[in-house]
């Protein structure tokens, strides 16, 4: 674990801290297998990725805002599970309620990824419920989640320099909002601290993912985990913004905008306490810590009790170690061996930082409460 409440990247080396510098002199177009994006221009496209069984097209919304100054191609895509809304709004708003005058560079913003998923609002592909993000980087001749991937990937995620991934919990779970990157890539790592979130969950991801395969192709790129399916959560939702405009200031892609650093970080890797809590027990749960809750070992997470309620059939758990509640259970019903909570352990220098962030934010909003009086 690493805790760095700076920039955190000082120990990156000189290329990963120069990459994007070198995109000077003209403007360039960006082009896809079909069209053409000019500098100064920007093109929303329905484009082609496969057919339904009516023989009609499936076409996935695709924004590309071409800057009129020359700089980094960043792509930004959500709904590779297609009932995970909150990057969609966040995608939306950075493409159309944005002013890109001062754009240095191209947008690619790819609102939903996984159309057949998100009409049904479905994690995966319906057909056979393939999973899209587990079909990168795809092929041609290959399964129908295979193409699929394959004409998202090599018309719109390959010819960018950096990409940002949006997903939210699986239904019935919410996430505070983390990054997850692969941290040992020094580009990847560079965009991770820039996105300025609180938690980076290091890894480089399971092998299909859009962020991995992407990587691998050259193009770095982290995963943003906020919140629940099914919802558009503002307040995550203006964090993330917040987390997009940083990182588009980091690579020069919004010259006069500054890049955000978060009061503290915690970057958790392999090695770092960190566990779903699984129930013991089937029943009801009563959830006593939110997203985003401090818990000191030994303190009691949830109870779980059957529908009598009966004092001896009531199973409580306690926290194993002291921790963040990075993502926690909505639905409160398991069976036995259900995650509870994805539980991460924090350093002593972290838990300062982040008790004196939130004494300081619930100041705040004490003496905001008494202006209103
Ligand atoms: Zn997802």
């Amino acid at each position: 674990m690493s805790d760095d409440a700076s920039r955190g990247d000082d120990d990156l080396p000189e290329e990963a801290l120069a990459f994007g510098s070198d995109i000077g002199g003209d403007p360039e177009p960006f082009t896809y297998n079909g069209g053409r994006v000019d500098p100064g221009e920007s093109a929303n496209v329905r484009y082609g990725i496969s057919e339904t069984y009516l023989g009609d097209p499936v076409r996935i919304p695709v924004t590309i805002v071409n800057g009129e100054h020359p700089g980094p191609t960043v792509f930004l895509s959500t709904a590779a599970h297609g009932d995970e809304l909150n990057g969609i709004e966040v995608v939306r708003e950075v493409a159309h309620d944005w002013d890109h005058s001062a754009l240095h560079g191209t947008l690619v913003c790819l609102p939903v990824l996984n159309v057949p998923g998100f009409l049904a609002q479905e994690r995966y592909l319906p057909i056979y419920d393939r999973d899209l993000n587990r079909s990168f980087p795809g092929r041609e001749g290959s399964t129908s989640a295979r193409r699929m991937a394959h004409r998202i990937f090599t018309n719109f995620i390959e010819p960018c320099d950096i990409g940002l991934d949006f997903h939210t919990s699986t239904r019935g779970r919410t996430n505070m909002l983390h990054v997850r990157a692969n941290v040992e890539h020094p580009i990847v790592a560079r965009v991770a601290n820039a996105f300025s979130s609180n938690v980076i969950i290091a890894g480089e991801g399971p092998s299909g993912t859009l962020r991995r395969e992407a990587t691998d192709a050259g193009v770095p790129t982290i995963t943003i985990e906020m919140g629940e399916a099914h919802r558009f959560q503002r307040r995550l939702i203006d964090r993330a913004l917040t987390g997009v405009a940083s990182v588009l200031a980091e690579f020069g892609c919004l010259p006069d905008s500054t890049v955000h650093w978060p009061g503290w970080r915690t970057v958790i890797d392999d090695d770092d306490e960190k566990t779903w809590i699984r129930a013991d027990a089937g029943g009801i749960v009563d959830m006593k810590r939110g997203r985003g809750g401090l818990v000191r070992e030994g303190e009691a997470i949830c109870t779980i009790t059957n529908p009598f309620k009966e004092e001896d059939d009531i199973e409580t758990v306690d926290a194993p170690f002291t921790g963040l509640i990075v993502g926690v259970l909505e639905n409160p019903v398991v069976y036995p061996g259900n995650p509870l909570c994805h539980l991460v352990g924090l350093s002593e220098d972290t838990l300062t930082a982040l008790e004196r962030e939130r004494e300081r934010s619930d100041a705040r909003r004490r003496s905001r409460a008494r202006l209103r009086e």
